[in-house]
């Protein structure tokens, strides 16, 4: 079935979803974009998203497309049209299409582009891999310095998937100055006794919509958190790991560079984080 696409005000089928070859998002990556989960046909965190889509727009300067009841309205219209039960909405905005190819920005009077678009993920909550766990592999962090920024500029975080593919790994977690940043497109956890210790918020990664509300689940929950740095080293030594998304919510690592984490299979605290968020994040859906 062809799904119903969003672009620029208009909902058309998919092969009418066209953008100009002049926008800034093809040209520069110059756009911002966000990812929602959607289970049984309600916005998983659509607040939190709402609210980093703002931040990262204001970061380049780029003005609110519109409101944020106006794209609650849009991702609502877009379950209903594609008849979503579970799957993500994508959503990007970028700078718009000015005359002609320049680095400067184009001033107010080019339109920003908005496109939203629906993946069907059936069952997506009961994800094998949650069961078995993930591996990955470490690679260098060379990416730009304002990773808190959620650009569309992928191309290192898809060479790390590919990386770790070739590698016989699911994904990649990234380390910068012998520290571990956060995952190809997820943050980075490991959990020691009953710590759970991801990095603390900076410039240096995402700040995921996902790892608020898990940190505050698990702060509810009596767990401990700390927010420092760790090596790969001493997550090979964890007791658990784990990271987190929109579309994977909490996934556990089983293993690291090769060597198993723990007891090589998911962890109590990560499975049971899963539950929490999955349970809670189900609740608040809108
Ligand atoms: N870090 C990176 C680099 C990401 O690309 C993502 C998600 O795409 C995340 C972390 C997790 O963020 P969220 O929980 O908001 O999906």
């Amino acid at each position: 079935m062809s799904r119903i696409v969003y672009v620029n005000g208009d909902y058309v089928p998919e092969a009418d979803a066209t953008v100009s070859v002049f926008d800034r998002g093809f040209l520069m990556a110059d756009g911002v974009y966000e990812v929602t989960s959607v289970l049984g046909g309600k916005l998983i965190d659509f607040d939190g998203h709402a609210v980093r889509l703002k931040r990262s727009l204001d970061a380049l300067d780029m003005a609110e497309p519109m409101s944020k009841d106006a794209l609650l309205e849009i991702h609502r219209e877009l379950v209903i049209r594609n008849d979503l039960t579970d799957g993500m909405i994508y959503l990007q905005v970028t700078r718009g299409a000015p005359a002609d190819r320049d680095f400067a920005f184009p001033g107010p009077d080019v339109a920003p582009t908005v496109v939203l678009f629906t993946q069907s993920k059936p069952g997506m909550a009961e994800a094998p891999a949650a069961k078995t766990g993930i591996s990955v592999i470490s690679i260098p962090d060379i990416r730009w310095g304002r990773r808190d920024i959620k650009t569309v500029q992928l191309l290192y975080p898809s060479m790390g998937k590919m990386m770790a593919k070739a590698a016989g790994a699911d994904d990649a977690w990234m380390v910068e100055d012998g520290f571990v940043t956060e995952g190809t497109s997820n943050n980075a956890y490991i959990v020691k006794g009953d710590k759970i210790i991801t990095r603390g918020l900076s410039t240096d990664i995402l700040h995921g919509i996902t790892r608020a509300a898990v940190l505050r689940f698990a702060r509810e929950a009596q767990m401990q958190v700390e927010e420092r740095n760790f090596t790969i080293e001493e997550a090979q030594d964890a007791d658990e790991a784990f990271i987190t998304s929109a579309s994977t919510f909490v996934m556990p690592v089983v293993e690291i560079d090769g060597a198993a984490v723990g007891a090589g299979t998911p962890g109590r605290v990560a499975k049971r984080l899963r539950e929490i968020y999955l349970e809670e994040s189900r609740k608040a859906a809108v």
